[in-house]
């Protein structure tokens, strides 16, 4: 606080605070007038309000000037009194600076939670709901969202904006919300002008007020979920689709399937069918898995065109598909498999090339066959096995001796376990006759199992499930072992003959097998003769190959077998050089009566001699088919006519006979020693 003369504008008295915050001595006060403690550029306004009374008994903001040469902010409030008998002006001075910086605090502060807010990466909105929800606040985040920039909503309420079922939705929501003590999320589509609807999250809340009074605003919190929700359903569509076929996979059928039979009625039955393309894996590593996805993409294209509605079709893997059908009438799955057959009749276009498939369908019936989801999938499945075996390319319905038969097999495959500890297996010899000297060219080495109750039993009945259970790799080394140690002891022009199935072949260790056979019974590799069908060469060819070139290499002497039923494709013969080809005894049973089979029996002597193959005919059973492929000039025969497939003794039997020592008691006198030439 001072005084001063308005006339000469010298201070009259100063307080110590005025002292202490201007910072001038009490004599240069007494010097100064109120001019001196402004800046120049003041000064003028200031007498002004001097001569005026415009600073007297109202508050006036200054610049004030500190003795250091630093300005300030002021706020005066002036008075006329009298002082010591003369008119003076009590001016009451506060120093705003505290207040201003805070001020400026309180503005930066604010400008600092409007930037926040309005670069939030979530849509922030409030509503009056006081004035019918007025929007007061509505972020940057939020005019993306919506579409509309903040300028055009706020002020405004949601009538103005959105649609009149879209502000119906809202004000519902915001009613609830700003009823309810907590925070409540919505989730709803939002149409926008540009044609984008997005998907929109929003918590909405009432804001609290005041101690006593009720809320007023609404605060809203908006997400924009629209690519979160894309990723989830396609991720949810993904878990139960196949990406290759866009069909239900696996776990989609599964879950479908449970459902689908235990609504099942006699009155409205559901089929399911199993479907498996034929052959499925040769056309993928013959034409690569391009061709094999296209293949696979188009077989479900032909089975939606067929399926109708409600029915299901899905991908369960690989080359299988599943389909469940609503019977609506009695023969709706017969009718639809045999449409399936005849639509997969005509090629498939994979890539330009043109490709004819089959496939071999299983159906099961609910509640027909089965009540239980897994009961009725393992039928449908039993009846797919069953189309398999009986030459694919059809379909079968399901038949409880299918169940039998599995049964039948589960338990041969424990006793086949059994059999090989047991010892229970025997090799039985077939002779094979050269043409040129009538004599023996060597044997066949064919498997028999000798059940301790059901007495001997052919391969035809064991083989193929001892290769389902991959116990065809035990037998498979037993006979191996067994026929060559059995060869080694035989005069060394007589070869043996061993059957390789695919199974064996793929196994990784059949080569160091045979290596190790070969080793420990000293038998000579080119004594040795493998079979091998053309199912070998069905899939993965070039491992295939690389296996028998690596066992011609050793010296070994490779025959396809059952040559003309299986895989018709003859390019193979290209890419390997079989030793021998083994005509199937079909084409030579025939013989006498169809020329159809000569014409087969003679091309393959043609074909042989091409790639320089050894000809051998099975199955000989008479002497006038004997005469014909003698005259057809196959090099070797076999069959029943010239010997059936007969115990190791026997066979030897047969060999000392043909070495001119061949009577029993001959052979008492001379036994193996006879016979036993150097192995090699
Ligand atoms: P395969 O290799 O074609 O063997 C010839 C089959 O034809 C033998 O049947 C033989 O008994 C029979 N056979 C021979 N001559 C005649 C004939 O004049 N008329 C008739 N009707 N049949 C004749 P088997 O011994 O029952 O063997 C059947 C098949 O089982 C064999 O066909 C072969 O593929 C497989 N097999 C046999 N032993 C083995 C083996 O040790 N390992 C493997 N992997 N398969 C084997
Ligand atoms: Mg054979
Ligand atoms: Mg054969």
């Amino acid at each position: 606080m001072w005084v001063y003369d308005p006339d000469t504008l010298r201070f009259l008295i100063v307080n110590d605070a005025a002292r202490d915050l201007y910072g001038y001595s009490d004599d240069a006060y007494g010097r100064m007038t109120v001019l001196d403690i402004r800046p120049k550029k003041e000064r003028e306004r200031m007498r002004d309000a001097v001569q005026h009374r415009t600073d007297v008994e109202k508050e006036q903001r200054w610049t004030h000037l500190k003795a250091n040469g630093q300005t300030f902010e002021v706020l005066t409030y002036g008075r006329e009194i009298r002082f010591e008998g003369r008119p003076a002006i009590l001016a009451i001075v506060q120093d705003r600076t505290e207040v201003n910086a805070a001020r400026r605090q309180v503005t930066d502060t604010q400008s600092l939670l409007d930037s926040i807010v309005d670069n939030l990466p979530v849509g922030v909105f409030v509503k009056d709901m006081e004035r019918d929800g007025l929007y007061i606040l509505f972020n940057e985040a939020c005019g993306v969202i919506v579409g509309h920039p903040a300028k055009d909503v706020l002020g405004k309420t949601d009538r103005a904006i959105f649609s009149p079922e879209q502000t119906a939705l809202f004000r519902a929501q915001d009613e609830r919300a700003f009823k309810s003590a907590s925070t409540i999320s919505f989730e709803e589509t939002i149409e926008r002008e540009d044609d984008f609807p997005r998907i929109l999250r929003t918590a909405k809340r009432a804001l609290p007020a005041p101690e006593g009074q009720p809320p007023r605003y609404l605060l809203g919190i908006s997400q924009d979920v629209t690519e979160e929700r894309d990723v989830e359903a396609k991720l949810a569509h993904l878990a139960m689709h196949d990406s290759l076929t866009g069909l239900p996979n696996r776990a989609f059928f599964s879950e479908s399937i449970v459902r689908q039979v235990a609504r099942a009625t006699a009155a409205e039955p559901i089929a399911l069918l199993y479907i498996d393309v034929d052959h499925f894996k040769h056309i993928n590593d013959s034409k690569g898995h391009a061709a094999g996805d296209a293949l696979l993409r188009q077989v479900a294209q032909r089975l939606l065109r067929l399926a109708e509605k409600n029915d299901l079709v899905a991908r369960l893997g690989g080359d299988e598909f599943a389909l469940v059908l609503k019977m609506t009438d009695a023969d709706r799955a017969q009718r639809f498999a045999d449409l399936l057959l005849l639509s997969l009749a005509s090629p498939f276009d994979l890539d330009g090339v043109r490709e004819h498939v089959t496939c071999s369908i299983g159906i099961a019936l609910a509640p027909d066959h089965a009540d239980d989801a897994d009961v009725l999938m393992r039928d449908a499945d039993l009846a797919l096995y069953a189309a398999k075996e009986s030459g694919r390319s059809t379909y079968r319905f399901y038949q409880t001796e299918m169940r039998l038969e599995a049964e039948r097999r589960h338990q041969l495959t424990i006793e086949l376990r059994e059999a090989l500890q047991n010892d229970e297996f025997e090799l039985y010899y077939q002779p094979i006759i050269r043409l040129d000297t009538d004599g023996l060219s060597g044997f066949e080495a064919l498997v028999r199992w000798r059940h301790p109750e059901r007495g001997l039993i052919l391969p035809m009945e064991f083989i193929s499930v001892a290769e389902e259970t991959g116990m065809i790799v035990p037998i498979g080394e037993w006979v191996f072992r067994e026929a060559c140690r059995t060869a080694a002891q035989w005069p060394g022009h007589l070869k043996i003959a061993i059957n390789l199935s695919v199974y064996q072949f793929r196994h990784a260790n059949l080569l160091a097998t045979i290596v190790s056979v070969l080793d420990e019974t000293g038998l000579c590799p080119g004594r040795l003769e493998i079979e091998i069908t053309e199912s070998v060469l069905l899939s993965e060819v070039a491992q295939s190959l690389c296996l028998l070139r690596a066992l011609k290499e050793l010296g070994i002497r490779i025959a396809i077998d059952d040559f003309g039923t299986g895989y018709s494709s003859l390019s193979y013969l290209r890419s390997f050089a079989f030793d021998k080809i083994k005509l199937d005894r079909s084409f030579v049973a025939g013989i006498e009566a169809d020329p159809g089979n000569l014409a087969i029996v003679r091309a393959v002597v043609g074909i042989a001699s091409g790639f320089n193959a050894v000809t051998l005919a099975e199955g000989i059973e008479t002497a006038e088919q004997l005469a014909k492929l003698r005259a057809e000039g196959y090099d070797e025969v076999q069959g029943y006519l010239l010997g059936r497939p007969m115990p190791r003794a026997e066979a030897e039997t047969r060999i000392l006979r043909e070495a001119g020592i061949g009577t029993m008691s001959a052979k008492q006198k001379a036994p193996r020693k006879a016979i036993r030439r150097h192995a090699c």
